[in-house]
Protein backbone atom coordinates (compact mmCIF):
# COMPACT_ATOMS: atom_id res chain seq x y z
CA UNK A 1 0.00 0.00 0.00
CA UNK A 2 3.27 2.61 0.63
CA UNK A 3 4.16 2.47 -2.80
CA UNK A 4 5.42 5.97 -2.85
CA UNK A 5 9.13 4.81 -1.29
CA UNK A 6 8.57 6.53 1.88
CA UNK A 7 9.17 5.27 5.43
CA UNK A 8 5.02 4.63 7.12
CA UNK A 9 5.36 7.02 9.66
CA UNK A 10 4.85 6.07 13.55
CA UNK A 11 1.53 5.61 14.48
CA UNK A 12 0.43 8.54 17.21
CA UNK A 13 -2.62 9.19 19.08
CA UNK A 14 -1.87 12.42 20.37
CA UNK A 15 -4.62 14.59 18.98
CA UNK A 16 -8.35 15.12 17.89
CA UNK A 17 -10.17 11.64 18.12
CA UNK A 18 -13.64 11.43 16.01
CA UNK A 19 -16.33 8.58 16.32
CA UNK A 20 -17.74 7.80 12.94
CA UNK A 21 -21.11 5.76 12.83
CA UNK A 22 -21.96 4.78 9.10
CA UNK A 23 -25.79 4.61 7.81
CA UNK A 24 -27.85 4.61 4.86
CA UNK A 25 -30.13 8.10 5.28
CA UNK A 26 -26.83 9.85 5.99
CA UNK A 27 -23.29 7.99 4.49
CA UNK A 28 -21.46 9.06 8.00
CA UNK A 29 -22.01 10.49 10.70
CA UNK A 30 -19.64 11.83 13.20
CA UNK A 31 -18.82 12.08 16.95
CA UNK A 32 -18.66 16.29 16.76
CA UNK A 33 -22.14 15.87 15.12
CA UNK A 34 -21.19 16.34 11.39
CA UNK A 35 -23.55 14.29 8.67
CA UNK A 36 -22.38 13.59 5.36
CA UNK A 37 -25.38 12.77 2.71
CA UNK A 38 -25.34 9.30 1.20
CA UNK A 39 -24.71 10.15 -2.66
CA UNK A 40 -26.64 6.87 -4.20
CA UNK A 41 -24.79 7.04 -7.35
CA UNK A 42 -26.50 3.62 -8.07
CA UNK A 43 -29.58 5.09 -8.16
CA UNK A 44 -29.20 8.52 -9.74
CA UNK A 45 -27.80 6.28 -12.87
CA UNK A 46 -29.95 3.69 -12.56
CA UNK A 47 -32.41 4.12 -15.14
CA UNK A 48 -29.39 4.73 -17.95
CA UNK A 49 -28.64 1.64 -16.72
CA UNK A 50 -31.27 -0.04 -17.40
CA UNK A 51 -31.78 0.76 -20.61
CA UNK A 52 -28.61 0.50 -21.98
CA UNK A 53 -28.95 -2.95 -20.45
CA UNK A 54 -32.07 -3.37 -22.19
CA UNK A 55 -30.57 -2.30 -25.33
CA UNK A 56 -27.55 -5.07 -25.17
CA UNK A 57 -29.94 -7.96 -24.67
CA UNK A 58 -31.79 -7.06 -27.47
CA UNK A 59 -29.09 -7.21 -30.04
CA UNK A 60 -27.98 -10.96 -31.30
CA UNK A 61 -25.21 -12.49 -30.01
CA UNK A 62 -21.70 -12.01 -31.40
CA UNK A 63 -23.21 -9.23 -33.01
CA UNK A 64 -21.14 -6.20 -33.57
CA UNK A 65 -23.72 -4.17 -32.16
CA UNK A 66 -24.29 -6.30 -29.11
CA UNK A 67 -20.14 -5.61 -28.22
CA UNK A 68 -21.02 -1.70 -28.92
CA UNK A 69 -23.91 -1.83 -26.48
CA UNK A 70 -21.56 -3.86 -23.96
CA UNK A 71 -19.45 -1.28 -23.79
CA UNK A 72 -22.08 1.06 -23.23
CA UNK A 73 -23.66 -0.90 -19.97
CA UNK A 74 -19.38 -0.98 -19.15
CA UNK A 75 -19.58 2.55 -19.52
CA UNK A 76 -21.88 3.43 -17.11
CA UNK A 77 -20.76 0.98 -14.66
CA UNK A 78 -17.37 2.32 -14.95
CA UNK A 79 -18.85 6.22 -14.28
CA UNK A 80 -20.85 5.19 -10.90
CA UNK A 81 -17.51 3.41 -9.86
CA UNK A 82 -15.72 6.41 -10.49
CA UNK A 83 -18.47 9.13 -8.43
CA UNK A 84 -18.34 6.42 -5.65
CA UNK A 85 -14.36 6.24 -5.21
CA UNK A 86 -14.06 10.16 -5.66
CA UNK A 87 -17.09 10.85 -2.75
CA UNK A 88 -15.04 8.40 -0.76
CA UNK A 89 -11.50 9.08 -1.23
CA UNK A 90 -12.68 12.70 -0.60
CA UNK A 91 -14.85 12.26 2.68
CA UNK A 92 -11.97 9.98 3.94
CA UNK A 93 -9.17 12.83 3.27
CA UNK A 94 -11.07 15.08 5.12
CA UNK A 95 -11.86 13.04 8.39
CA UNK A 96 -8.17 11.45 8.54
CA UNK A 97 -6.94 15.32 8.06
CA UNK A 98 -8.80 16.63 10.70
CA UNK A 99 -8.31 14.18 13.04
CA UNK A 100 -5.41 12.36 14.63
CA UNK A 101 -7.70 9.27 15.98
CA UNK A 102 -10.16 7.64 13.84
CA UNK A 103 -12.45 5.46 15.55
CA UNK A 104 -15.32 3.36 13.76
CA UNK A 105 -17.16 0.09 14.01
CA UNK A 106 -16.39 -3.13 12.54
CA UNK A 107 -19.15 -4.18 10.49
CA UNK A 108 -20.04 -7.18 8.91
CA UNK A 109 -20.73 -6.21 5.14
CA UNK A 110 -20.68 -8.83 3.92
CA UNK A 111 -23.40 -10.75 6.16
CA UNK A 112 -25.75 -7.94 5.65
CA UNK A 113 -25.28 -8.31 1.88
CA UNK A 114 -27.19 -11.65 2.43
CA UNK A 115 -30.16 -9.69 3.27
CA UNK A 116 -31.49 -9.00 0.16
CA UNK A 117 -33.76 -5.79 0.78
CA UNK A 118 -30.49 -3.80 2.50
CA UNK A 119 -28.27 -5.37 -0.28
CA UNK A 120 -28.39 -2.35 -3.03
CA UNK A 121 -28.39 0.35 -0.27
CA UNK A 122 -25.11 -1.27 1.35
CA UNK A 123 -23.67 -2.26 -1.56
CA UNK A 124 -24.06 1.05 -3.07
CA UNK A 125 -22.97 3.43 0.03
CA UNK A 126 -19.24 1.59 -0.18
CA UNK A 127 -18.78 1.65 3.77
CA UNK A 128 -16.32 -1.25 3.35
CA UNK A 129 -14.15 0.87 0.56
CA UNK A 130 -14.71 3.81 2.95
CA UNK A 131 -12.77 1.92 6.33
CA UNK A 132 -10.15 0.86 4.25
CA UNK A 133 -9.66 4.23 2.93
CA UNK A 134 -9.38 6.05 6.33
CA UNK A 135 -7.03 3.27 7.17
CA UNK A 136 -4.36 3.21 4.86
CA UNK A 137 -4.93 6.85 5.02
CA UNK A 138 -4.43 7.49 8.81
CA UNK A 139 -2.06 5.03 8.19
CA UNK A 140 -0.24 6.91 5.61
CA UNK A 141 0.04 10.34 8.27
CA UNK A 142 0.96 8.53 11.31
CA UNK A 143 -2.44 8.79 12.95
CA UNK A 144 -4.80 5.92 14.65
CA UNK A 145 -6.96 3.95 13.20
CA UNK A 146 -9.16 1.38 14.57
CA UNK A 147 -12.71 -0.24 14.53
CA UNK A 148 -14.44 -1.52 17.70
CA UNK A 149 -16.57 -4.63 17.86
CA UNK A 150 -19.87 -4.35 15.76
CA UNK A 151 -21.54 -6.18 19.04
CA UNK A 152 -20.94 -2.66 21.01
CA UNK A 153 -24.33 -1.59 21.52
CA UNK A 154 -23.22 1.93 20.62
CA UNK A 155 -27.09 3.06 19.59
CA UNK A 156 -28.29 1.69 22.48
CA UNK A 157 -25.93 3.20 25.07
CA UNK A 158 -26.51 6.62 26.83
CA UNK A 159 -23.21 8.39 25.85
CA UNK A 160 -23.77 10.74 28.60
CA UNK A 161 -24.62 8.44 31.62
CA UNK A 162 -23.93 4.82 29.88
CA UNK A 163 -27.56 3.77 30.67
CA UNK A 164 -28.55 0.99 27.99
CA UNK A 165 -32.03 1.03 26.73
CA UNK A 166 -33.42 -2.37 25.71
CA UNK A 167 -34.55 -2.28 22.42
CA UNK A 168 -34.18 0.79 19.94
CA UNK A 169 -36.13 0.21 16.81
CA UNK A 170 -34.22 1.35 13.44
CA UNK A 171 -36.99 3.95 12.50
CA UNK A 172 -36.16 5.56 15.96
CA UNK A 173 -34.17 8.41 15.26
CA UNK A 174 -34.62 10.68 18.34
CA UNK A 175 -34.59 9.42 22.02
CA UNK A 176 -35.03 10.36 25.20
CA UNK A 177 -32.14 8.43 28.13
CA UNK A 178 -34.94 7.67 30.68
CA UNK A 179 -31.91 8.04 33.20
CA UNK A 180 -30.51 11.56 32.87
CA UNK A 181 -33.09 13.00 30.28
CA UNK A 182 -30.42 13.72 27.57
CA UNK A 183 -32.39 13.58 24.51
CA UNK A 184 -29.76 12.11 21.63
CA UNK A 185 -29.99 12.26 18.09
CA UNK A 186 -29.76 8.21 16.89
CA UNK A 187 -26.41 8.49 14.83
CA UNK A 188 -24.56 11.07 16.68
CA UNK A 189 -25.25 9.41 20.12
CA UNK A 190 -23.71 6.09 18.24
CA UNK A 191 -21.14 8.11 16.73
CA UNK A 192 -20.01 9.37 20.01
CA UNK A 193 -20.24 5.81 21.87
CA UNK A 194 -17.91 4.37 19.14
CA UNK A 195 -15.40 7.41 20.08
CA UNK A 196 -15.27 5.92 23.36
CA UNK A 197 -15.23 3.07 22.94
CA UNK A 198 -11.79 3.27 20.59
CA UNK A 199 -10.39 5.39 23.31
CA UNK A 200 -11.42 3.14 25.76
CA UNK A 201 -9.11 0.57 23.48
CA UNK A 202 -6.33 2.76 23.34
CA UNK A 203 -6.02 3.67 26.77
CA UNK A 204 -6.54 0.03 28.37
CA UNK A 205 -5.67 -2.33 25.39
CA UNK A 206 -2.43 -3.15 24.75
CA UNK A 207 -0.34 0.04 24.76
CA UNK A 208 1.55 0.03 21.80
CA UNK A 209 -0.28 -2.00 19.31
CA UNK A 210 -3.91 -1.08 20.40
CA UNK A 211 -4.20 0.03 16.16
CA UNK A 212 -5.32 -3.52 14.76
CA UNK A 213 -9.00 -4.50 13.48
CA UNK A 214 -11.63 -6.27 14.90
CA UNK A 215 -10.30 -5.51 18.67
CA UNK A 216 -12.53 -7.19 20.67
CA UNK A 217 -15.25 -5.09 22.88
CA UNK A 218 -14.85 -3.79 26.52
CA UNK A 219 -17.28 -3.37 29.12
CA UNK A 220 -18.15 0.30 29.57
CA UNK A 221 -16.82 1.69 32.45
CA UNK A 222 -17.57 4.91 33.76
CA UNK A 223 -14.05 5.63 35.69
CA UNK A 224 -12.00 4.39 32.62
CA UNK A 225 -14.46 7.04 30.61
CA UNK A 226 -13.16 9.82 32.89
CA UNK A 227 -9.79 8.94 31.84
CA UNK A 228 -10.44 8.66 27.89
CA UNK A 229 -12.37 12.39 28.61
CA UNK A 230 -8.83 13.26 30.12
CA UNK A 231 -6.87 12.39 27.61
CA UNK A 232 -8.56 13.77 24.72
CA UNK A 233 -8.63 17.21 26.11
CA UNK A 234 -5.31 17.32 27.08
CA UNK A 235 -4.19 16.03 23.51
CA UNK A 236 -4.40 19.68 21.16
CA UNK A 237 -0.97 19.39 20.32
CA UNK A 238 -1.52 16.50 17.40
CA UNK A 239 1.15 16.91 14.86
CA UNK A 240 0.97 19.08 11.70
CA UNK A 241 -0.16 17.26 8.37
CA UNK A 242 2.41 16.44 6.65
CA UNK A 243 0.73 14.79 3.73
CA UNK A 244 0.51 15.72 -0.11
CA UNK A 245 -2.20 14.03 -0.49
CA UNK A 246 -1.22 10.74 -2.53
CA UNK A 247 -5.06 10.48 -3.66
CA UNK A 248 -6.57 13.53 -5.36
CA UNK A 249 -9.65 15.09 -3.55
ZN1 LIG B 1 -28.37 8.91 30.08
Amino acid sequence: MFDDGQEKPEASTQGKAVGIDVGLTHFAITSDGSKFDNPRFLTKHEKNLKRKQKQLSRKRKGSNNRNKARKKVARVHRKITNCREYFLHKLSRRLVDENQVIVTENLNVKGMMKNHCLAKAIGQVGWGMFMTMLKYKAEQDGKTYLEVDRFFPSSKTCHVCLNQVGSLPLDVREWTCNNCHTKHDRDINAAINIREEGLRHLTCGTRDKAVQRGLGGFPHERLRQEAYRQTVSRSNRGRKKSTTALVSG
